[in-house]
């Protein structure tokens, strides 16, 4: 299905439009599957190219989605079941040029993830995000967003000691026009949204409090989306968010005063921003209403996939409704704190409870809609 437009109320309004980052933790069959196939050491690891597995995840979107419709929510995304082993890696997850023993990322409760090193050149991805779009939108009846990586984290797998004969520049270079590549496939085949995963901005400032790394990420994701058309960045979003895996973060320390005055400087037309799980919710959005651009439209997280308590469509209503005292609601929008599964494997929540944190982000975002006069 095409992207669609809002249309005004008869008030007036613009619609809030709702929709979700991305993961949805995995069946556990499907975890379970993958994990025999990795046991017997078939290639390639269980991900979502194995023909082994290709019913089991087949059967995962499916259900997926219709979950997501069941929840009533307006946009679907396919809970990123193929996305293996996680939201940052499924694009190059099996390449023969790359080693485990990449960037690792620290998480508050001690645990780390940690991305591959690339060993030499050239740089590809292995797949491209349009081919979860292609079998979600078989399935979907309302319009499919799809989330892709940002440059800016896959840059982390070039090694800092560089590689022979593989300068950093030419790395950018094919990095930049694989993700931009992979942008357009999905633009092109009508995804509702897509939307640049970007955790790792909060993350820059934590490892490097005056701000350069934070800059210098912001800079290369710019070089892709300057090469967007008004029109596309009217569809392209960002997620920023202080990353969410076992219900650890890995920057949730960091305020967000030192990270949204750069973040609105991304050409982008959409922001997905956690703020459920903020401690002090009015503070953000001071600062968002000091540094968003007229035409970006900010969705506030609603709900913290985090937090074993399941929201109320009412906690999600006055959410919104405080949010509207510091946002047009024309540039208005709700979503999700983050992915509730960004990881393939982290089954800490599980699928009832993220479909009925949906369910109450729809519900409550209707009921603030039709207090503030704006049509559901
Ligand atoms: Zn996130």
């Amino acid at each position: 299905m095409m992207a669609q437009e809002h249309h005004p109320s008869p008030t007036g309004h613009a619609a809030i439009p709702t929709e979700p980052i991305g993961s949805i933790p995995r069946p556990p069959h499907l975890i379970e599957r993958v994990a025999q196939v990795r046991q017997v050491g078939q290639v390639p690891q269980g991900d979502s190219d194995d023909p082994a597995l290709a019913p089991a995840y087949e059967e995962a979107i499916r259900d997926t989605i219709e979950r997501f419709e069941a929840a009533g929510s307006p946009v679907v995304t396919d809970g990123e079941q193929k996305k293996y082993d996680c939201f940052a890696t499924y694009a190059v997850h099996g390449l023969p040029n790359t080693a485990p023993d990449g960037f690792a990322i620290a998480f508050s409760d001690g645990h780390t993830r940690r991305l591959a090193r690339l060993t030499r050149g050239p740089f590809r991805y292995r797949r491209y995000a349009d081919g979860f779009l292609d079998v979600a939108m078989r399935y979907a009846h309302v319009p499919v967003k799809q989330a892709v990586i940002s440059p800016s984290a896959l840059s982390l797998m070039y090694p800092a000691d560089g590689i022979a004969g593989y300068s950093r520049d030419q790395f950018i270079d094919d990095l930049l026009r694989e993700h931009e590549t992979e942008i357009r496939r999905c633009l092109n085949k009508g995804a509702h949204k897509v939307q640049v995963d970007f955790t790792e901005g909060r993350l820059a400032v934590k490892l490097d409090p005056s701000g350069h790394l934070l800059n210098s990420f912001i800079d290369l994701n710019n070089l892709a989306l300057s090469q967007f058309s008004p029109e596309d960045r009217r569809r392209i979003g960002v997620h920023t968010c202080p990353g969410n895996d076992f219900r650890a973060s890995h920057s949730a320390d960091v305020d967000y005063a030192e990270l949204l005055p750069s973040l609105f400087e991304l050409k982008a037309g959409n922001f997905y921003i956690a703020l459920a799980g903020e401690p002090d919710r009015r503070h953000v959005l001071r600062i968002i209403r000091k540094y968003r651009k007229p035409d970006q439209r900010i969705f506030v997280g609603v709900i913290a996939p985090g937090d074993p308590r399941i929201e109320t469509a009412e906690d999600v209503r006055d959410r919104v409704m405080e949010a509207s005292e510091f946002l047009p609601i024309d540039h208005l929008g709700t979503t999700d704190d983050c992915g509730f599964s960004p990881f393939f494997d982290n089954t800490s929540t599980s699928r009832d409870t993220a479909f009925a944190k949906i369910q109450a982000r729809v519900r409550g975002t209707a009921l603030a809609a039709n207090l503030l006069g704006a049509q559901p």
